[in-house]
């Protein structure tokens, strides 16, 4: 059945119940993808500025390869003995330091992030959990607490072990070596102390996507990690958004922050596509979490999905992609400058790599949120054929998080159309 647009929008309510999410006020209904371009069901051809899950390009040849080759051959549960999940996680930990040697795959980040939580309960034998007020980290009953602004309304009342820390804002409260933001959470870390709750982790994105990605120095996550390690507890840090080089300066971003996390989790760009998610440790840390317990997930590490996560990171290594990324990147924080110089709208241009964007501003003395207008933007944009969006705690910044095989001929078909619509959008 082929519906348009409105029947689907009509029938996503219909048979999907309320409150699902699309994006733009004139939903896209896309129908194809390659490499960095997407076409939607009439033909029209959009440049994707925004997604990280076709990481090393839509559809793209090797992982496809991969995933067509496995699939015709075999396709099982993990509880047979297979060589692809072996190859992977040896391939995948070869990549960090030493210490984080040991994986557990699962289908999602919300999955591997539940885990990562119940690692440091088993671990510290403490419930304790603190995250930034900003941030998104999954929708498992246990998961979704972490999310302020999006808490179910039903869940098993766990939110008794969460506290929040205000995410780190470098235009708006600057915190230049990461002391201010520590001192916050040695503050939570005392409160759940004192109130008999003990403290098992802190969960943080190293590079803050989620809050917006704040122009943080490099090491600026060492005073927290101290904290953190002196109160007993783990640091454990999201890389679903942040990881397989998308900063372009490092494959993972703690590495930039200065730290070693106990415990990594890993999730969207990881198959490109194909659903895999997981988690990274010690293997004193794994082995605590699975005592007296098989933890055991039907579709987590199957044979498929290794192979598509295989060819995610041979892709990377093979087309240099990390290096793409740094190298675009400088150019898209050059080109961005140069629009900051021109429109007032632009409070701050910042980012690393293939994650950039700015923080739009009614008048720059005061930094007012353009939050509306930064609406406007993106779905002018999206009319023009570009696709990106919006995130932060005003909904003001431009968030562009494009296929990692995006050249600077992209960025500069992104700048260039970004200068026209600020200059409608703002005249
Ligand atoms: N962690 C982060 C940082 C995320 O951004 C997301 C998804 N946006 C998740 C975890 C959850 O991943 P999933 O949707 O695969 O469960």
């Amino acid at each position: 059945m082929t519906r348009t647009t409105q029947q689907l929008i009509a029938d996503r309510a219909r048979l999907m119940g309320p409150n699902v999410s699309t994006f733009y006020d004139d939903p896209v209904h896309f129908v194809r993808g390659e490499g960095v371009w997407l076409w939607d069901a009439g033909g029209r051809k959009y440049l994707d500025c925004y997604n990280n899950v076709p990481h090393v390009g839509h559809c793209n040849p090797r992982v496809v390869d991969a995933i067509c080759r496995q699939a015709s051959t075999l396709n099982t549960h993990t509880r047979y003995l297979h060589d692809g999940i072996l190859d992977y996680i040896e391939k995948l930990t070869g990549t960090m330091d030493a210490s984080l040697d040991t994986a557990i795959l699962t289908c999602t980040g919300s999955e591997a992030n539940d885990i990562a939580l119940r690692m440091a309960e088993a671990v510290t034998g403490k419930r304790g959990i603190i995250a930034t007020d900003t941030t998104y980290h999954g929708n498992t009953s246990l998961v979704s607490q972490l999310s302020k602004s999006n808490i179910p309304t039903v869940g098993f009342g766990l939110g008794q072990y969460f506290r929040f820390v205000d995410a780190p804002d470098s235009y708006r409260a600057p915190d230049p070596d990461g002391t201010i933001f520590a001192a916050l959470v040695a503050d939570q870390i005392e409160g759940l102390i004192e109130d008999g709750t003990g403290f098992a982790a802190l969960v943080v994105c190293p590079y803050f996507l989620n809050e917006g990605f704040p122009d943080n120095p490099d090491g600026w996550l060492k005073p927290v990690a101290d904290v953190v390690h002196k109160a007993g507890g783990l640091l454990i840090c999201d890389e679903v958004q942040s990881g397989f080089g998308r900063t372009g300066t490092h494959l993972w971003a703690h590495e930039k922050t200065g730290v070693v996390p106990d415990i990594m989790v890993l999730g969207k760009p990881m198959a490109n596509g194909h659903p895999v998610g997981g988690v990274v440790a010690n293997r004193d840390i794994v082995a605590e979490f699975r005592k007296g317990y098989r933890y055991f997930n039907t579709f987590g590490g199957n044979p498929v999905s290794c192979a598509a996560a295989m060819a995610v990171l041979e892709e990377i290594e093979a087309e240099g992609l990390q290096a793409n990324a740094k190298v675009v990147g400088d150019h898209a924080r050059t080109r961005l400058n140069a629009l900051a110089a021109k429109h007032e709208i632009i409070g701050d241009g910042r980012g690393s790599g293939l994650i950039f964007g700015a923080e739009l501003v009614t008048d720059r003395a005061t930094k007012a949120p353009a939050s509306d207008l930064t609406d406007r933007i993106i779905n002018t944009m999206r009319q023009r054929g570009i696709i990106h969006s919006k995130l932060g705690r005003h909904k003001n910044t431009l968030k562009i998080r494009p296929p990692m095989p995006f050249s600077i001929e992209n960025a500069d078909l992104l700048f260039d159309t970004l200068d026209d619509v600020l200059s409608e959008v703002t005249g």
